[in-house]
């Protein structure tokens, strides 16, 4: 139950990244705790909504209620002509890669770039906490070793299936581009996914 004393406060999220890293998969997981293998690829930029008590405890007490606004992004090229407003508007950039393409974490700098260009005041607002650069790692499922543990060495055999970016890499991007928050993800498992969201909703300021 929410007291009447409590502020909610609103930040829009965008998330960026790579055709296929699973940007529309994790904000699915997020929205509605379920995954669809056979999504349809994002026309444009879509919005979502969901309000998050990061600070909810057992006792059912939520201090802080947070209103994210959920901006998926399309990574075809026809498309980017409209990522750089959404990107202008955000207090949050999730910039995705996908752990068995390194590809897709490469391109992490050139999204980084973007979001410098847009960011009015990028470095003070960076440093400052105004804005939140997050790093995330999805595909967790697909790493090699819970594909070992799991007992299907048949992905490991075709070779198709492998992890291309390792933690270490990950955690050190996101020390190099400035990120607040680096986590590794599957929106397949669901591993990781209200983590991320309870980690944001934990640093984000309050705004009362
Ligand atoms: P987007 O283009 O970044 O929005 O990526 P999608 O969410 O459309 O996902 C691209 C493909 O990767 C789809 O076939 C998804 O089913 C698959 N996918 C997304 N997330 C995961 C994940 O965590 N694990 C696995 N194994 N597949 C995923
Ligand atoms: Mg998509």
């Amino acid at each position: 139950v929410v007291g009447s004393d409590t502020s909610i406060t609103k930040y829009k999220i965008v998330f960026l990244g790579e055709q296929s890293v699973g940007k529309t998969s994790l904000i699915t997981r997020f929205m509605y705790g379920s995954f669809d293998p056979n999504n349809q690829a994002t026309i444009g930029i879509d919005f979502l909504s969901k309000t998050i008590y990061p600070d909810s405890n057992e006792n059912g007490s939520n201090e802080k209620v947070i209103r994210l606004q959920l901006w998926d992004t399309a990574g075809q090229e026809r498309f980017r002509s409209l990522i750089p407003s959404y990107i202008r508007d955000s207090n949050v950039a999730i910039l995705i890669y996908d752990i068995t393409s390194k590809s897709t974490f490469e391109y992490l700098d050139s999204w980084y770039e973007d979001i410098k260009q847009q960011k009015h005041d990028f470095e003070n607002q960076l440093e400052s906490g105004e804005f939140i650069i997050v790093i995330v790692g999805n595909k967790f499922d697909l790493a090699e070793e819970n594909i070992e543990s799991s007992g299907d060495l048949e992905g490991k055999t075709l070779g198709l299936i492998k992890r291309q970016v390792s933690f270490e890499e990950g955690e050190r991007k996101a020390k190099v581009l400035g990120a607040k928050i680096f986590i590794e993800t599957s929106s397949k498992s669901g591993y990781n996914v209200n983590q991320l969201f309870k980690q944001i909703g934990e640093i984000l300021p309050e705004v009362n």
